[in-house]
């Protein structure tokens, strides 16, 4: 795909902001773990603080393939702040599927105030396999009280707003999931554990718990029952924007090694004389445009409603994230030992890197994704 001219003025725009505004900060942050609310605010004021919102919410109204744009060149500035932004659209996105007119304001009244929200599906003992989640929606009268506890939530202790999927009926397993819009401030929401991480150190990933909390009932998300289907659906959506992310990631490695090794001498000469040396840079080059048009591929898919975007969302996720380790791995190896050591930016980006395997759906959950598409695709007729 050619990026037309206003993806293009918006690339560049964002690419500045990148190198101006998120760079400059990251690296502490990623020492200390804190958020850096300043440059939140700047993103707010810009108005791409949740880039899936439609304009008729007062967002930048943008198409799946700009906001992948946009969200390349700030993964390209700092991983764990794009996910920080992505996590506000993942709590959106089941809202624009199945929401009400006043959910959808509601949610963009506090995320265009400069709030933030969060998705949460995963729990301790419900991850991969989602359909097992125990956190209850038990219904009375007006209301719904949840029960339970969600891990590992991005966002979990800066959000304002959550979705949440819980179960109607734990018999029912998948088909017993509900989808609910909860307010921070509703009463029996507390942060559990915060997350030590090994990367994106600056992203908020904390337990979120839910203690005989009152929901009332205009706050379900669509019907008792779609919860899995809605959540299933929003992140086979966002998967192309994951893979924007892998792609941004990879990138800025790519270009801090194929810098480094013009500097660098051995034996007299720049080490990127070296075929050796030229081979790896330009294999990297080559899976990182692979990916990035993969991306685009399954960003074109949500665009125009196609039926393969469940295939090409997770083949997307799957292989630009499986692209970032193999290219920030080699990076590294081009930095030889001062790639390993805190005082260059490829340790970092190698700590960011790992996630990308194994959040919203694990590399090993795509290929089953794939797998299952393809057999339905190339099923053999009797
Ligand atoms: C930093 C971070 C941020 C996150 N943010 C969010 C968030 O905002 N919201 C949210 O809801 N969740 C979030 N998650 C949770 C994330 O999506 C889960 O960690 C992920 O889905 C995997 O679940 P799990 O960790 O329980 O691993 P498990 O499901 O226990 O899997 C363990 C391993 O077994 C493999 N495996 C499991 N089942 C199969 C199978 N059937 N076949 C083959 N292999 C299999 C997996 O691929 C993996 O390698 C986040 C996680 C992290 C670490």
């Amino acid at each position: 795909m050619i990026l037309n001219e206003e993806q293009l003025e918006l690339k560049a725009m964002m690419r500045n902001f990148a190198d101006k505004e998120i760079r400059p900060v990251a690296a502490e942050c990623d020492k200390t773990g804190e958020f850096p609310m300043e440059l939140y605010k700047k993103v707010c004021d810009m108005g791409i603080n949740c880039l899936d919102m439609p304009a008729e919410y007062g967002g930048p109204g943008l198409s799946r393939v700009t906001s992948c744009v946009v969200r390349e060149e700030m993964s390209r500035g700092d991983a764990g702040f794009a996910l920080t932004i992505g996590a506000n659209s993942l709590g959106m996105k089941p809202l624009l599927l199945a929401g009400t007119q006043e959910q959808c304001q509601h949610f963009a009244d506090i995320v265009n105030g400069g709030g933030f929200s969060a998705f949460c599906l995963t729990e301790p003992d419900a991850g991969s396999d989602a359909a097992a989640t125990r956190t209850t929606a038990r219904r009375v009268g007006d209301e719904y009280i949840l029960n339970g506890r969600k891990c590992f939530i991005t966002n979990g202790a800066l959000a304002n707003i959550y979705t949440v999927i819980a179960t109607v009926d734990k018999e029912q397993g998948a088909k017993g999931l509900t989808m609910f819009l909860v307010d921070r401030d509703t009463p029996g929401i507390s942060i559990g554990k915060h997350e030590e991480k090994m990367g994106i150190r600056l992203s908020s990933t904390t337990d979120v718990i839910f203690d005989e909390v009152r929901i009332p009932v205009k706050n379900r998300v669509g019907e008792e029952g779609q919860g899995f289907y809605l959540a299933m659906q929003t992140l086979d959506q966002g998967r192309a924007s994951t893979a924007a992310s892998a792609v941004g990631i990879a990138q800025a490695a790519f270009e801090y090694a194929i810098e480094y090794s013009q500097i660098r001498k051995t034996f007299g000469k720049p080490i990127c004389k070296n075929q050796a040396i030229q081979f790896l840079l330009s294999d990297m080059a080559m899976k990182i445009e692979s990916a990035r048009q993969m991306g685009f591929l399954a960003a074109e898919q949500v665009d125009n409603h196609t039926p393969w975007i469940t295939k090409f969302g997770a083949m997307a996720k799957c292989y630009a994230t499986d692209v970032l380790q193999s290219v920030v791995s080699d990076a590294l190896q081009i930095y030889g030992g001062y790639g390993y050591m805190k005082d260059y930016p490829m340790e970092k980006l190698m700590r960011d890197a790992k996630i990308y395997q194994i959040f919203e759906g694990t590399n090993q959950i795509q290929r089953i994704v794939i797998g299952g598409q393809l057999l339905k695709e190339y099923k053999v007729k009797n």
